[in-house]
């Protein structure tokens, strides 16, 4: 590993390695912490790095972690950037100092005691989790999909509901599951589970067909995937249909016990409840004395540095530029906008370190696709050239749904070792089952 043991090079500090923070750790890595111009240092407080946009996969078992993980440790010393293992917690802007919160281990046992980090440019990349809208309950008897954890956690009550659904025969007719959240994470993880379903069938575990599956997908607003073009939602909601998911459209969530769901006109048993609602940023954002709005974002400026601070860059989820006139905001929270403010964030420290002016932050909306697992792989793309919308499905579809992970895989790994990875993981496909079972 390179890096600078100068004492006079900035300090670039990044918090959370996510599909923002640590494409900008690796771009930063190479164009400054490889030259010796800057110390850059990532903190994070897991040890391994997953793409977010897999983890309906993981919750399904169509993925493994072990296998698509990244250890920010041996991707830190091959980038030139430094990796604390860490939760940010305080920020001290006077004295240009984070603080990480104490470090407990996997027995609870407090292993690190709080830690005191210096910055010259802070970049807050820490993401958000879903929006559980301060209705009681929904922390302690749903599933989120806010973290890999909690997607293996999904998993491994999933696989266990199903034991017992096999080996308890007369017990119950089908294993309901209930998703709130008719968003991209709620639907595409309806379709992973019922192909997880037929993969379970696939291995002869007794009594299991695509019907021991009943899903109930809730949606507050009118019609699943709303931010979608309404013929996509509406295909998009005929496939769920057809596999048996059961969508509850105009239904607002009042009250969650375990295993049971109340909205104002109805009652929802389940199995197992995963809560995908709209999402928001930690608490403790608010508490920095940075500006936030509602739901904790930081409020940035089109140069994504924070409001009113020269030196702390805010990009990701956990962030919202708000147009002037309407007070909307500009940039979806999703790794598409993540990825590419993640280049803008890198070139404009650059600039601020070489005293050259910054670049406005400009987002290059290229569509939004669904991948309902085999089943269908559809969305709309937008050409900016031709300001034309097209819309795409299938296995063109697919390729380019896959393409995006390829993206952030090239933007960490570089193209030869994507190259390899990719092949590798054509290899394991053939020759490892198709669920983990785990
Ligand atoms: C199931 C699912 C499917 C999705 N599908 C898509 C999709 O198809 N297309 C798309 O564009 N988007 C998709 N998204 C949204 C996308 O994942 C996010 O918009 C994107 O990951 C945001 O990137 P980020 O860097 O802001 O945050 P994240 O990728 O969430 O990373 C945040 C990082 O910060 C770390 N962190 C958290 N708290 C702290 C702390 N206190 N201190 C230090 N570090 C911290 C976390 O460990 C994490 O590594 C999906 C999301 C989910 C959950």
């Amino acid at each position: 590993m390179i890096q600078p043991e100068c004492t006079k090079c900035p300090d670039i500090l990044i918090v959370g390695g996510g599909a923002g923070g640590l494409e900008l750790a690796t771009q930063l890595g190479h164009s400054l912490g490889k030259k010796q111009l800057a110390r850059i240092t990532l903190v994070d407080p897991n040890r391994v790095h997953l793409w977010k946009p897999l983890l309906h996969e993981v919750a399904s078992g169509s993925l493994d972690t072990g296998r698509e993980a990244l250890s920010y440790r041996a991707h830190s010393a091959e980038n030139h950037y430094y990796f604390r293992l860490g939760a940010f917690k305080s920020l001290d802007k006077s004295a240009q100092t984070i603080t990480l919160a104490p470090f407990i281990d996997h027995h609870g046992k407090q292993l690190l005691d709080e830690r005191t980090l210096p910055y010259d440019y802070l970049v807050i990349a820490i993401g958000a989790k879903c929006n559980d809208f301060g209705l009681e309950g929904v922390q302690e008897n749903c599933f989120t999909l806010d973290t890999s954890q909690d997607a293996e956690d999904f998993h491994l009550s999933f696989l266990n509901r199903f034991l017992q659904y096999s080996e308890e025969s007369q017990k119950n007719d089908q294993v309901c599951i209930t998703i709130v959240g008719g968003g991209a994470t709620g639907v595409e993880l309806a379709a992973e589970l019922y192909n997880a379903v037929d993969r379970l069938e696939q291995f002869g575990i007794h009594r299991i067909h695509h019907q021991s599956l009943n899903i109930a997908l809730i949606e507050a607003t009118d019609r699943i995937l709303p931010f979608m073009p309404e013929n996509i939602s509406e295909k998009a909601q005929r496939t769920l249909t057809e596999q048996g998911v059961t969508i509850h459209t105009n239904t607002v969530v009042k009250g969650v016990t375990a295993n049971r769901l109340t909205t104002e006109d109805d009652t929802y048993e389940a199995d197992l409840i995963v809560w995908a609602a709209g999402v928001k940023a930690p608490k403790f954002l608010a508490e920095l004395d940075l500006p936030t709005n509602r739901i904790n974002q930081i409020e940035i400026t089109p140069t994504l540095q924070v409001k009113g601070e020269e030196n702390i860059y805010a990009i990701g989820d956990c962030s919202v530029l708000l147009d002037e006139v309407t007070s909307r905001p500009m940039i979806p929270a999703t790794a598409q906008a993540a990825h590419q403010m993640a280049e803008t964030c890198g070139r404009n420290i650059e600039a601020q370190i070489n005293r050259t002016p910054l670049e406005t932050f400009q987002f290059h909306d290229h569509g939004t696709l669904i991948s309902l697992s085999r089943f269908q792989t559809l969305g709309s793309l937008l050409d900016e050239l031709f300001h034309k919308n097209w819309k795409v499905e299938g296995k063109v579809a697919q390729w380019i749904y896959a393409s995006m992970y390829r993206q952030h895989q090239l933007a960490i790994h570089g193209a030869w070792k994507t190259f390899w990875i990719m092949l590798t993981g054509f290899i394991e496909k053939r020759v490892k089952p198709k669920l983990k079972l785990y």
